[in-house]
């Protein structure tokens, strides 16, 4: 130790150590600042003149003839502002295009000549269950044969109803276009009549099917088994031949439905498709997602997701049908608060959120007083907007401040055999009842 230092206290030693360490910290650290931002800088300009070398593809512009085709697909579904929009997506210059020009004002034309339809309470609205496929199958004279005589309907059937559909003036419409929610100014929200734009003479029909949900006890008397997205894109059903391998096609109501809207555009209004009720104690759509059910497959639960997410993109709406179909007219209101939970715990995962609730046997909760009620705040609770039960009227809808209702036509064996007056306005009984069902005793 040199003399100097001798009668230095320690304590100023170890001072002066630190404030040495520190002037080097802030040197190195000023230091690798610097060279980190050289490296940033450098790393960023190569990146910049990569950029800037590299050859930018040019954006692709659909073709006219394909914005066309589009648009004159949207504007047959009487949805013209869209396909006015669809052909202007082609960029400003569309104006110096007279096909797009032209095209245009054909949509603006035909558009002019649209009607309101009157009254949304005239709505119609008519549901089916899971179609009969085979009914050499169904109708086997086992204890099931009459209940699927009785309440549902055969897929020869089905198309030639459809048919009738349209020949008589239905155009398919979406049960949220009856009625939407308005806020007022006070920020109140309420229900107000939907405004539904048809060619004149043309009238508005909402249709759902309840329970398609391809039910394990079904299986083997003849219904498709469940549903699955085709290499098309579109929906198609799986059915189960004898010998156990699968067939695709039209074996139940989605893709007849969704075929039929193909062919004839002008049948679904602004891209409508059937509502379909859901319940989720034997899983949905045919896959085995109830984690308390037989058969339960967790990798069913993203299958079946998948496939209802892309039905929703072509318009198809899920309603909830209760968990484990329950009738909750009869039940108190924490039980229909229990179901409901068992519903959004499992179900709503896999097909999303919705707002209508198409009740189990067509129970509902009120006659046709307004709701109230314990039963209807738990509802409203789970976010439930529009209610539908079952109805012998023609049509049937009630516009509340906080919800909408509808009544629905059911449209199956026993009403075509007893009452077939009650389906006149939709189509003749006798043109479409199917020669396979079994004679029914009169009673
Ligand atoms: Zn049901």
């Amino acid at each position: 130790m040199p003399d100097y230092e001798r009668n230095i206290p320690k304590e100023r030693i170890r001072k002066r150590k630190i404030r040495k360490l520190k002037q080097a910290a802030i040197y190195y650290g000023a230091a690798l600042l610097v060279l980190v931002l050289v490296v940033w800088g450098l790393v960023s300009g190569i990146k910049g003149l990569v950029y800037v070398l590299t050859p930018k593809p040019k954006p692709v512009r659909p073709s006219v003839e394909q914005l066309i085709a589009d648009g004159d697909m949207l504007a047959a579904s009487y949805d013209f502002d869209k396909a006015i929009e669809h052909i202007k997506s082609y960029g400003e210059d569309y104006i110096e295009k007279p096909e797009l020009t032209d095209a245009i004002g054909r949509y603006e034309n035909a558009k002019a000549t649209m009607v309101k339809f009157e009254d949304v309470h005239d709505v119609t609205h008519v549901f089916f269950h899971a179609l009969i496929a085979d009914s050499a199958k169904a109708f086997d004279g086992e204890y099931t044969q009459d209940g699927y005589n009785q309440y549902m309907v055969t897929v020869d059937e089905f198309k030639k109803m459809l048919e009738e559909f349209y020949n008589r003036d239905f155009v398919l419409v979406n049960l949220h276009d009856i009625a939407v929610q308005q806020i007022d100014e006070n920020g109140n929200a309420k229900f107000v009549p939907g405004e539904i734009w048809l060619p004149e003479g043309k009238k508005p029909m909402v249709i759902s099917q309840d329970d398609v949900c391809y039910y394990r006890y079904m299986q083997g008397d003849g219904f498709a088994s469940k549903i699955v997205i085709g290499e098309d894109g579109y929906p198609t059903c799986e059915y189960i031949q004898d010998d156990g391998t699968a067939s695709y096609g039209e074996y139940d109501l989605v893709p007849i439905l969704e075929n039929f809207i193909h062919e004839h555009p002008d049948f679904s209004y602004r891209g409508a498709r059937a509502t379909l009720a859901i319940t989720g104690y034997d899983g949905v759509l045919g896959y085995r997602t109830c984690p308390s059910g037989e058969g339960y497959t967790e990798d069913d639960i993203p299958k079946a997701k998948a496939v209802a997410d892309r039905m929703k993109e072509l318009g198809w709406v899920f309603a909830s049908h209760s968990w484990g179909h329950r009738r909750y007219g009869q039940i108190s209101a924490e039980e229909v608060g229990e179901d409901a939970q068992k519903w959004e715990n499992e179900v709503k995962p896999i097909i999303g959120e919705t707002d209508i609730l198409i009740y189990a046997h067509g129970d509902d909760i009120a006659g046709i007083e307004e709701y109230s009620g314990d039963t209807f705040n738990v509802l409203k609770s789970f976010g439930f907007n529009y209610f539908c039960n079952v109805d012998s009227h023609i049509s049937w809808v009630q516009i509340g401040k906080d919800y909408v209702r509808q009544g629905r036509r059911n449209i199956d064996g026993y009403r075509m055999y007893y009452y077939p007056q009650m389906l006149e306005d939709l189509f003749d009984v006798s043109q479409v009842y199917d020669a396979t069902r079994p004679v029914v005793p009169e009673i």
